[in-house]
């Protein structure tokens, strides 16, 4: 780890505004930790109210001129962004497994970042209006403009995913942005800055902040200047976007929120296919997802074949150093993280029967862990673990699980094993939520899906297709004519 560290320096922890890196006006830091060791990587500035400030009145100012350049100019320097993103792919990877103790052989971020800026380079020209001539006299036409200000704030799971997967859309459209990253994972992001920097971006377009929720996010969601917000991150925060943004301007707000997705396993389904598929959609990154598939529904004359698969799969993954490229299981994110899973540890034992795993007592490591026999009603059924936490529970029919996979205020993404199509489109309509994946279950997903939540896992939605439309306001001209 200590020749990581050497390798990567130095390591940026400035805030960047108005083109410049600058320390926090407060003179204040935080401390990044490798989950794995608890060593000490980086020292980060961190970001004040006056520093969100200053960021958002740079953006405004760099906004007129930054929208008028037009798709073709403005493309250009997302192309740069991304050509350099690409090349930098293994510092960032590096730079996120000290950050996240995510194995560092997990890294789809570098690529799928570097896609998004090259995508939105040249599809800001399908942002088109309407035009008609239906009333007499009247030319009517529509033209979708920039909000000006957009601020974009980030979870630590998948940042640099979050940070291209709003940006490269809100500058495409004409936006300027301040982004916060999040407190536990501000380093891909401060990297980034450097790049952006590089590609020379006008000063102003784009600010990068690094700080907590309050008060740097809460700033940035309240300000008065800021007219549009996209966020990423857990439901409660969510609400608290959107409450601050009712109490100043009434922003327009698009928010991804967390899960507590079902996968159902009907009697019918290639039971070894499903095993492995929902095992890694727990098991991956540590069960630190928002597809995650928690809850897993098995029909009851195949749950205990099933079950033994599962298990087998899942107690045998590799744990270990996450900057090993063999690791596949790494530690919680941080001592607060463990902390959450292993109340829910707790709970599960009072609520059901834990049948694998557990707490691994070493650092921030939980086992894979199954729990079975759980009440509909008991908390780990109900919450967000966000941890290597399953609920196997069984069921007898299909209206059954129906109605258990849908009782819960979340609405991310479900998914159905069954060789029947008649049921797969069945359920497909009666399950509630953003996405439903048939015989594949989470991480699974394909680019130009719409992705995000019903319910409260979100409104708006983000993907090739749709994330620009976030950052878009439409207005009305008519043209009156004789
Ligand atoms: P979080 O809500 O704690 O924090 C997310 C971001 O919001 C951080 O940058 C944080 O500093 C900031 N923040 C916190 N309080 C704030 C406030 N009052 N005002 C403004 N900003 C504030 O979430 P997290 O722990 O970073 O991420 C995990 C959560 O994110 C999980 O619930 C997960 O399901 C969800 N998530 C959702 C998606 C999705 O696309 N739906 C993707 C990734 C993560």
């Amino acid at each position: 780890m200590a020749e990581t560290i050497k390798e990567l320096q130095p390591i940026e922890t400035r805030l960047f505004i108005n083109g410049e890196f600058r320390d926090s006006s407060s003179g204040k830091t935080f401390d990044i930790v490798y989950p794995y060791s608890q060593d000490v990587v980086a020292k980060v500035q961190e970001a004040d109210v006056k520093d969100v400030n200053d960021a958002v009145d740079a953006a405004e100012a760099a906004f007129p001129a930054w929208r008028d350049l037009g798709v073709d100019k403005r493309g250009e320097y997302l192309r740069k962004l991304s050509d350099l993103i690409r090349e930098a792919i293994p510092k960032l990877a590096k730079l996120e497994t000290l950050s996240t103790g995510r194995p560092i052989s997990l890294f789809p971020d570098g690529e799928a970042a570097a896609e998004q800026f090259r995508y939105f380079a040249d599809h800001a020209w399908s942002v088109q209006g309407t035009a008609s001539t239906n009333t007499p006299g009247m030319f009517k036409m529509t033209v979708k403009e920039p909000f000006g200000v957009a601020g974009l704030i980030i979870p630590w799971n998948f940042p640099l995913i979050n940070f291209a997967g709003k940006m490269a859309p809100a500058l495409a459209a004409g936006n300027t942005v301040v982004l916060k990253s999040s407190e536990k994972a501000p380093l891909t992001s401060l990297y980034t800055a450097k790049l952006i920097e590089q590609v020379g971006f006008p000063p102003g377009v784009i600010n990068i902040l690094s700080g907590y929720g309050a008060p740097a996010g809460s700033t940035l969601a309240e300000h008065m200047k800021v007219r549009t917000i996209s966020f990423t991150g857990s439901s409660l925060t969510g609400q608290k976007i959107h409450a601050a943004a009712a109490k100043s301007n009434l922003k327009h707000v698009h928010v991804e929120l967390g899960g507590k997705s079902p996968a159902i396993v009907f009697e019918d389904a290639d039971l070894q296919s499903a095993a492995a598929q929902t095992m890694f959609g727990i098991q991956v990154n540590s069960g630190q997802l928002c597809i995650a598939n928690s809850r897993i529904y098995v029909h009851e004359s195949v749950k205990e074949e099933f079950t033994k698969q599962f298990k087998a799969m899942f107690a045998s993954v590799k744990m270990g150093d996450p900057l090993d490229p063999t690791t596949q299981h790494g530690p919680q994110i941080d001592y607060l993280q463990y902390n959450r899973v292993k109340e829910y540890l707790a709970l599960g034992e009072n609520e059901g029967k834990l049948t694998l795993g557990g707490d691994a007592n070493d650092g921030f490591f939980v086992k894979p862990t199954v729990f079975e026999e759980l009440a509909e009603n008991s908390r780990v059924i109900k919450e967000e673990i966000f941890g290597p936490v399953v609920a196997l529970q069984s069921f007898q029919n299909e209206e059954e699980v129906i109605r258990k996979a849908n009782d819960t205020e979340f609405g991310l993404y479900a998914s159905v094993f069954t060789k029947d199509l008649d049921r797969a489109i069945r359920l497909s309509k009666a399950l509630q939520t953003g996405t439903v994946a048939v015989n594949c279950t989470s991480p699974s997903n394909t680019k130009d899906a719409a992705f995000g939540g019903y319910k409260m896992s979100g409104s708006g939605r983000e993907g090739l297709l749709y994330s620009i439309e976030n950052f878009l306001q439409t207005k009305t001209i008519l043209i009156k004519s004789t």
